[in-house]
C-alpha cells in the first residue's frame, strides 16, 4: 500500500492503542466527520493504493449473512479480493462482482497479504484457520489473519498462537452491528492483536465498518464482544416480556414501543424489532443459534472471573427454550416465542 496513503489514512483514523481505554483518544470515525467522508473517500484510497501496484491483497473466508456484505463492500471499493465458502454456491455473487475464487482456506491465504475470516462460532473459526486445509497452511511471515467471527478468548489465542508458529501476523475484530449495518459499511470492529496488522487492515476495516476500537491484546477483542453480545441478549428477553406483559394487560405494545423510544431507555434496537416481534414476523439478521452461542460464551467468560451475572443467565435459558422450539435459524428477537409458550399468551 502507498505510503501516502497509509500516511493519510493514519492521520484520519489512528488513536491511542496503549492507554487505558478510558483515557484512549475517541476512534476518529466516532467523530460526524468521518461520517461525511462516506464511501467515496473510503474507495479512493483503496484505489489510490492500486494504481502504484502495491495495494494488499485481500482474502475472505466465509460468506454468511455477514461475511457476503463485508466481501462485497471490499470488491465495490476497489480492493483485489479472493473468497472461499464451505458451500460454494455462496461465492458466485461475489465472484460475478469480480471477486477470484480458491477451493481452500488454505491456498486464500497463500494467495493474499491479508485473510479475513467470518466464521459461525468458535468450532468453525478454529477449524478453518487451524484444520486440514485451514489457512494456517497457506500463510507465512509478512502476511496477516484477520479473525472477525465472534468466539471466546481462548479460541481466538489458539488461532492467535498457531498463527504465530507460521510467522504470520494475527488480529482478532468481531464486530457490533448487524446484517443492514453490514451492507451499509457501518460495523463496529472490536480489535486486539499484532499492532502492525492493525495498521495494515485497518483501511479495509475502514471500508466495512464506520468505527474501530485497538484493544491491545488477543483476548480483550473477544471479550468486548461478548460483554456487548450479552447485554444484548438480556436487552432483547426484556423487550420480549414487556410486549407480552403490556399486551397481557390490555395495553397496545406498539404504543410501548413508542413510548420506550422517547424516553431514557430507548435503544434503536427496540424500535427495530419491536415491531416485527408483535407480528410474530422474524425475519434473520443475527440468528438466534449465534445469539445463544454468545450467550453461553460470555457466562463462561464471567464464570472464568466468578462475576455474578444472574440476569444474563435467565436469559440464555429462554434462548436455549427458543432453540428447543427449533427457532435457531430465526432472528434472536423471535426468543419472545419462549416467554408465549411459557405464558400462553399466542
Ligand atoms: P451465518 O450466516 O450463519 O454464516 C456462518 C458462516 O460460517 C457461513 O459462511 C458458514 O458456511 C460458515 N461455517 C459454519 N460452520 C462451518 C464449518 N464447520 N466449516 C466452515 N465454515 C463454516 O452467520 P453470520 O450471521 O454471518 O455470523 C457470522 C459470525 O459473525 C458469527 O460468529 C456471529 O456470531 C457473528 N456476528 C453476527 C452478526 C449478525 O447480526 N448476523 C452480528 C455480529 C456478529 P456455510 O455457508 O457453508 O454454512
Amino acid at each position: 500500500m502507498a505510503l501516502w496513503v497509509r500516511t493519510t489514512m493514519a492521520k484520519y483514523c489512528s488513536y491511542s492503542t496503549q492507554l487505558p481505554i478510558h483515557f484512549a483518544e475517541r476512534p476518529i470515525s466516532a467523530f460526524p466527520a468521518k461520517r461525511l467522508l462516506s464511501v467515496r473517500y473510503k474507495a479512493f484510497s483503496v484505489q489510490a493504493s492500486a494504481k502504484d501496484g502495491s495495494s494488499t491483497s485481500v482474502g475472505f473466508l466465509g460468506l454468511g449473512i455477514m461475511g457476503s456484505p463485508m466481501a462485497q463492500n471490499l470488491l465495490k471499493a476497489g480492493c483485489d479480493v479472493t473468497v472461499w465458502n464451505r458451500t460454494k454456491s455462496k461465492c458466485d455473487p461475489l465472484i460475478s462482482l469480480g471477486a477470484k475464487y480458491k477451493p481452500s482456506p488454505e491456498e486464500v491465504a497463500a494467495e493474499c497479504d491479508v485473510t479475513f475470516a467470518m466464521l459461525a462460532d468458535p468450532d468453525s473459526a478454529f477449524e478453518v484457520a487451524c484444520g486440514e486445509h485451514g489457512a494456517a497452511n497457506g500463510i507465512g511471515p509478512g502476511k496477516g489473519y484477520v479473525d472477525v467471527s465472534t468466539v471466546d478468548g481462548g479460541t481466538s489465542k489458539l488461532i492467535n498462537q498457531r498463527m504465530k508458529s507460521t510467522g504470520a501476523s494475527f488480529l482478532e475484530a468481531p464486530v457490533s452491528g448487524s446484517k443492514k449495518p453490514a451492507e451499509d459499511g457501518q460495523l463496529i470492529f472490536l480489535t486486539a492483536g499484532d499492532k502492525p496488522l492493525y495498521d495494515l487492515a485497518s483501511p479495509f476495516l475502514d471500508i466495512m465498518g464506520k468505527s474501530r476500537f485497538y484493544l491491545g491484546d488477543v483476548g480483550n477483542g473477544a471479550a468486548m464482544k461478548l460483554v456487548v453480545n450479552m447485554m444484548m441478549g438480556s436487552m432483547m428477553a426484556t423487550l420480549a416480556e414487556g410486549l407480552l406483559l403490556s399486551e397481557k394487560v390490555g395495553l397496545d405494545p406498539n404504543v410501548l414501543v413508542e413510548v420506550l423510544s422517547q424516553g431514557a431507555i430507548s435503544a434503536p434496537m427496540y424500535s427495530m424489532k419491536g415491531p416485527s416481534m408483535i407480528k410474530s414476523a422474524y425475519p434473520t439478521a443475527f440468528p438466534l443459534k449465534h445469539q445463544q452461542k454468545d450467550m453461553r460464551l460470555a457466562l463462561g467468560l464471567a464464570e472464568s472471573v466468578s462475576q455474578p451475572t444472574p440476569i444474563a443467565a435467565a436469559a440464555n435459558e429462554l434462548y436455549k427454550v427458543a432453540k428447543a422450539r427449533g427457532l435457531s435459524d430465526d432472528d434472536f428477537s423471535a426468543v419472545i416465542e419462549s416467554l408465549r409458550a411459557k405464558l400462553g399468551s399466542s
